[in-house]
């Protein structure tokens, strides 16, 4: 049986509970545990795949396919767990699990209710998650006090009790916010939440206080007394310049000691060696690489946080620093792109921001500057390509103009059935075959490679040899070549477009090929 870290939240949300939960879950890895991850997440969507990218930020696709909230994203960059499908249940979910059931018959003549009926499903599936590893550790979304989070918080309650004392551990991060006119930290709000999750019976084991600044000796010792924890217990979480000094502090703070005691399991020690080296490389990096990332969401940075990581790690690979401008494609100057060393179009739907972005691509393209197209990125890269050089004015997706004489990108069949919108997309894993003697091929250097998707339409077949007989290369297909998910354009720097998402696969101990290569060109100059 596994044993259970439950994470909380308390007074805000934005803490960084996501990195916290992965920090930890890095800490136990290097200390030799099989450990996994779950997001327990509060909102009636059954999956994040319907939710707008500016309120919850990017959704995040796992190998099998399922739309999840980003943090599952953290969880996969920062550990070695392999996030499923059941590693994000949100309530939406466990609501239809339980309502189907009741339609099936299976609860014979029983009243259905949040305790006992949602409580078990959320148990049920918290358990099925950590099958076969040593920790598990569940996060619950939002923050103690919202109305949706208490079956949540009822469940993990009755789940700590049953697997007893030894097995089950809380951790609650909190704000410790500093009152500059007073000069001082303030404890008062950890104690008002704290207290709120006593209300509900559960008693934290540990608290993680983020701050400002350093949390010292008499707060953690005023936050310990008050709240009923180990002065040990009281962990000082500070903003840091790079997420991927947290494992770092956290160990500083002696957070294993800590789970080992309260878990009782042996206390072997953390390594953080590894993300100490990545800290030494950005630090000391002295040259830097300017991206610019042409897209619709760019003032919520979380609506794009796999393809941030991705290029980050492609400069850790490459010694250099990475400087991220942010460009809105609807309000932008083609001087803005002038300052830039390589352009990145992401993913995404819908008309807004287009024109922006299939300009972006003609610049690239026409002065030989990296450019890296992403899901809708590659797919506009087609629709630009179609207009201006092979003169098809009026080429477009069907997704924005039906009535285009040039659909380069269309549904494909089984995407025309589709009726209802919630996970029906192309979604997870694909394997796709590698052109010999082209760019992608050198920069991947296999023949077959598999990657993640997450879209309906596609390139177009019609127009494939329109396309190769202007200099398209098209490097990346389906296995039965039905499907194009990479082109490349012959005689230019670095101008890749896919209609996979590279970013999701993407670790800074493992950067992705693609990034490694895109900012390597990036930074020679063409
Ligand atoms: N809107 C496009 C499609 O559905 C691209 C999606 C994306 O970029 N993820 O095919």
């Amino acid at each position: 049986m596994s044993k259970y870290i439950f994470i909380t939240g308390g007074v805000l949300s934005s803490l960084g509970k996501g990195v916290t939960s992965a920090s930890i879950g890095s800490i136990l890895e290097s200390m030799g545990y099989k450990i996994t991850l779950q997001k327990l997440d509060p909102y009636l969507n059954v999956d994040a795949g319907t939710m707008n990218p500016y309120q919850h930020g990017e959704v995040y696709v796992t190998e099998d396919g399922a739309e999840t909230d980003l943090d599952l994203g953290h969880y996969e960059r920062f550990t070695e767990s392999v996030m499923k499908r059941e590693n994000n249940v949100t309530a939406g979910r466990v609501y239809f699990n339980v309502i189907s059931e009741e339609r099936r018959g299976g609860y014979l003549g029983a009243t259905v209710q949040v305790i006992p009926h949602i409580t078990d499903e959320i148990k049920r599936l918290i358990k099925k998650a950590s099958e076969g590893c040593d920790i598990s550790i569940v996060e619950i979304g939002g923050t103690v006090g919202d109305i949706e989070g208490l079956p949540f918080l009822e469940a993990v309650r009755q789940l700590s009790l049953e697997v007893g004392d030894d097995n089950a551990l809380f951790i609650h991060l909190t704000y410790v916010p500093y009152i500059k006119t007073a000069g001082e930290l303030k404890t008062k709000p950890t104690q008002h939440s704290v207290k709120e999750l006593r209300e509900i019976g559960i008693q934290p084991d540990i608290i993680i206080c983020r701050a400002e600044m350093d949390i010292p000796e008499p707060i953690k010792k005023k936050i310990a007394l008050f709240c009923s924890v180990d002065k040990e217990a009281v962990i000082s979480a500070p903003d840091m310049d790079y997420i991927y000094k947290i494992p770092i502090k956290l160990k500083e703070e002696g957070i294993h000691n800590i789970i080992s005691a309260k878990l009782s399991i042996p206390c072997k020690e953390a390594d953080v060696s590894k993300w100490k080296k990545v800290i030494n490389i950005l630090e000391s990096a002295k040259e830097k690489t300017r991206i610019g990332v042409v897209g619709k969401y760019v003032e919520l940075k979380d609506a794009y946080k796999s393809i941030e990581e991705a290029l980050i790690h492609g400069g850790i690979a490459n010694n250099l620093k990475v400087e991220i401008k942010w460009i809105d494609a609807g309000n932008y100057s083609i001087e803005d792109l002038k300052e830039l060393n390589g352009i990145l179009i992401p993913g995404g739907f819908g008309e807004r921001g287009v024109t922006g972005k299939i300009d972006a691509i003609t610049y690239a393209r026409e002065n030989n500057i990296p450019i890296f197209g992403i899901c809708l990125g590659m797919q506009l890269m087609a629709i630009e390509f179609a207009r201006n050089v092979l003169g098809m004015k009026e080429a477009d997706s069907t997704e924005f103009n039906p009535e285009t004489p040039y659909p380069v990108i269309d549904l494909m069949e089984d995407q025309r059935r589709v009726e209802s919108k919630g996970g029906t997309m192309r979604l997870g894993s694909y394997p796709c075959v590698i052109k010999k003697e082209t760019k992608v091929y050198e920069i991947y250097k296999e023949e077959m490679i598999r990657e993640r998707h997450r879209h309906r339409y596609e390139f177009n077949n019609r127009f494939r040899d329109d396309f190769e007989k202007a200099g398209m290369v098209f490097s990346g297909l389906s296995p039965d070549g039905k499907l194009v998910e990479i082109m490349e354009l012959k005689n230019h720097r670095w101008y890749i477009g896919c209609q996979f998402h590279p970013e999701f696969k993407s670790k800074p101990f493992k950067p992705h090929s693609l990034f490694v290569s895109f900012i390597k060109t990036s930074h020679t100059e063409g």
